[in-house]
């Protein structure tokens, strides 16, 4: 796994984002493709075999929220607490990791730092779990996949809306429809580092906005869902106007054990990079 010290690690990602679009394609057709981890040469879409099998799989989750429950034994449908406590306006999720490493430093990479060759294993293993998932339950099949929606400043500073590129890649798999356009976020919040569910529930109030029709049933998509403020917020604003059947894709959820600690972690780093909040 991770073994290289992080120096030549830099250095090398600094050579990978330097050079065109035009000369990595030609490296990638004549050099065999490495580990965005390891720098194994035996990677196949930029992970290797070892660190692929190494991704914390969310198997033993909540249905319906993806909230990792370690303790329930796997292959059994679980509700955890808080959606039976107050169901969410979403009916069930699909989060096939854990924000754990290597898939925080993959996605904090990708997202903070630009380095989207982090992202693209995690996107393009998306899809076809997506797909599969779709194959075994295809009442699950929406008719469009939503991004979540970025503030339009900090969009053009980091250059992409992940939740965007995560929908688009999803949508090249499985034919569905996408869109970054149905949710916007017009406005900015003040940022979430250390609010609470409820005091990040506050803080999203009016913060999106709708633009257009919205199908009976969608999938939102996104990228990490910390304490699902922010999902559960669109979520309801998409059934407000329609919707009667939610999904919620994304590649990561933060388990409840490390919420607090990671989440401030998490938003100290996406405050100073990009002036952001995770939800
Ligand atoms: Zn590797
Ligand atoms: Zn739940």
């Amino acid at each position: 796994m991770i073994k290289l010290p992080d120096a030549l690690s830099t250095r090398f990602e600094i050579l990978v984002n330097t050079i065109p679009d035009s000369l990595a394609r030609l490296h990638e057709a004549l050099l065999p493709e490495l580990c965005v981890t390891c720098l194994a040469p035996d990677a196949r879409k930029g992970l290797c075999n070892g660190c692929r099998g190494d991704l914390p799989v969310n198997d033993r989750c909540c249905a319906r929220c993806g909230l990792p429950l370690l303790l329930a034994r796997p292959g059994r449908e679980r509700t955890c607490g808080d959606c039976i406590k107050l169901e969410p306006a979403y009916h069930r999720a699909f989060i096939p990791w854990r924000y754990e490493f290597p898939v925080d430093r993959m996605i904090s990479r990708y997202k903070y730092q630009g380095q989207r060759h982090y992202g693209r294993p995690l996107l393009s293993e998306m899809a076809l779990l997506v797909d599969e998932l779709l194959t075994r339950q295809p009442d699950r099949r929406p008719q469009l996949l939503v991004a979540a929606p970025m503030h339009r400043k900090r969009q053009r500073k980091r250059g992409f809306n992940q939740a965007a590129e995560i929908a688009e890649a999803i949508s090249r798999q499985t034919d569905i429809p996408w869109s970054d356009r149905l949710l916007q976020r017009p406005r900015s919040a003040r940022p979430q580092s250390g609010l609470n569910r409820k005091q990040r529930l506050s803080n999203l109030k009016g913060l999106f906005e709708l633009h257009g029709g919205v199908p009976r049933h969608v999938a939102l998509v996104d990228d990490v869902v910390t304490t699902g403020a922010t999902v559960g917020t669109l979520a309801t604003l998409l059934q407000q106007h329609g919707a009667e059947r939610i999904e919620v894709w994304a590649l990561a959820r933060t388990p409840a054990r490390v919420n607090r600690s990671e989440q401030a972690l998490h938003d100290v780093a996406g405050d100073r990079q990009a002036g952001g909040q995770p939800g």
